[in-house]
């Protein structure tokens, strides 16, 4: 840190992304991205526009919203498109965030939440998930703070029914519900259709696990016009290109190449029923995972012992070292084979064999 850096950050703990080493090639199951390509028309979009990449792109996001209104059924102006869902994430928790309304989430839910409330100085509540990892909805029934929910969530893998967010909505009509829907395509049920019916929900996606983007950036959020246009001020206020050219075009074509992706989040869900059973059948403690990752204990090993003899043997997991879940570790689902190289290892491991 410089002598220069402001004092106003003293408390800022950044978030710590999945690493991402080059020392060797690994399977990577630490960061749940999609271990499938971007389909075919999304690299054809992504290359012709950047033969225009002279030209700033459409502040306005027009083509992406059009396809992402188009296909959850709702109007162009109920739609923002940011540069990943960590970008909308962060203008709700600054826009619905305050001393009046502070922010409400989990005690073990996804890590950019601290980070976002600390960075804009917004404080914030947690409400402890119970032993099993399950939300109480009657920590969240009108107390006078924005929620945070992300549905499924992360690192736990479970959902909460759509009936629960609906509690939550109604006991709360004075203040936004942000339900993160990053993982929703691979088994929970979206809030998207509730939009219209409650003027506080904020639903938040993005294309970086289910569509295969990661690397491109793009994330979305749905709810009510007032609510976009709240958004939208602090996104104007902030970076209007927040989308680049290449990465709007993408998107719009991974939307029309939806039976693609499709058949991928099929087959991710086989291969994670997949790896559960053998991680169970091999003594682990395995959570009813709607994700495309599984969260998995044993007891036979210490977590972030279990996760450094799997990198000894090239496959990331990721290791949390927080104290209720310093035991687990989060395993991205990936390919068949990759699956099965997983569970090989782990009994290697458990077996104690030398790598
Ligand atoms: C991956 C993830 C996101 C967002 O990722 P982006 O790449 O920024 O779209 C948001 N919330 C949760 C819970 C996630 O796991």
């Amino acid at each position: 840190m410089s002598r220069f850096f402001s004092g106003k950050y003293d408390n800022l703990a950044p978030y710590v992304p999945g690493e991402q080493p080059r020392d060797r090639k690994y399977i990577k199951l630490n960061t749940n991205e999609s271990p499938f390509p971007p389909s075919p028309g999304v690299v054809a979009a992504a290359g012709n526009e950047a033969y225009q990449s002279n030209l700033y792109s459409d502040p306005e996001c027009t083509s992406i919203r059009e396809a992402l209104a188009a296909f959850y059924g709702v109007k162009k102006e109920q739609v923002i498109a940011t540069n990943g869902s960590d970008e909308v994430l962060n203008f709700a928790f600054m826009a619905f965030g305050d001393e009046k309304s502070p922010l409400l989430f989990p005690d073990i839910t996804y890590g950019f939440y601290p980070v976002f409330a600390e960075l804009n100085h917004i404080p914030y509540d947690v409400a402890p998930l119970r032993e099993d990892f399950t939300v109480d909805v009657a920590d969240y029934l009108g107390n006078d703070h924005t929620i945070v929910i992300a549905n499924p969530n992360a690192p736990t893998g479970l959902a909460l029914p759509l009936s629960d967010i609906e509690t939550i909505l109604r006991a709360n009509p004075d203040r936004v519900v942000v339900v993160d829907e990053a993982y929703v395509d691979f088994g929970g049920e979206s809030a998207v259709a509730l939009v219209d019916r409650y003027d506080n929900l904020l639903v938040t996606g993005t294309f970086s696990k289910s569509r295969s983007m990661a690397g491109a950036r793009l994330g979305f959020g749905i709810g009510n016009a007032e609510l976009m246009a709240d958004l939208n001020r602090l996104r104007y206020s902030t970076n209007p290109y927040n989308v680049n050219r290449m990465t709007m075009e993408a998107g719009a074509a991974a939307i029309r190449e939806h039976d693609y992706y499709a058949k991928n989040i099929q087959t991710i869900i086989q291969n994670r029923e997949y790896a559960k059973e053998k991680l169970e059948a091999l003594g682990f403690r395995v959570t009813d995972s709607k994700t495309n990752f599984l969260f998995a204990k044993t007891d036979a090993m210490d977590g972030e012992a279990l996760y450094l003899a799997l990198k000894d043997r090239g496959i990331l997991v990721r290791h949390f070292t927080s104290t209720r879940i310093r035991d687990w570790n989060r395993i991205t689902v990936g390919t068949a084979g990759q699956m099965d190289a997983l569970v090989d290892a782990v009994r290697d491991i458990l077996k104690g064999e030398p790598v």
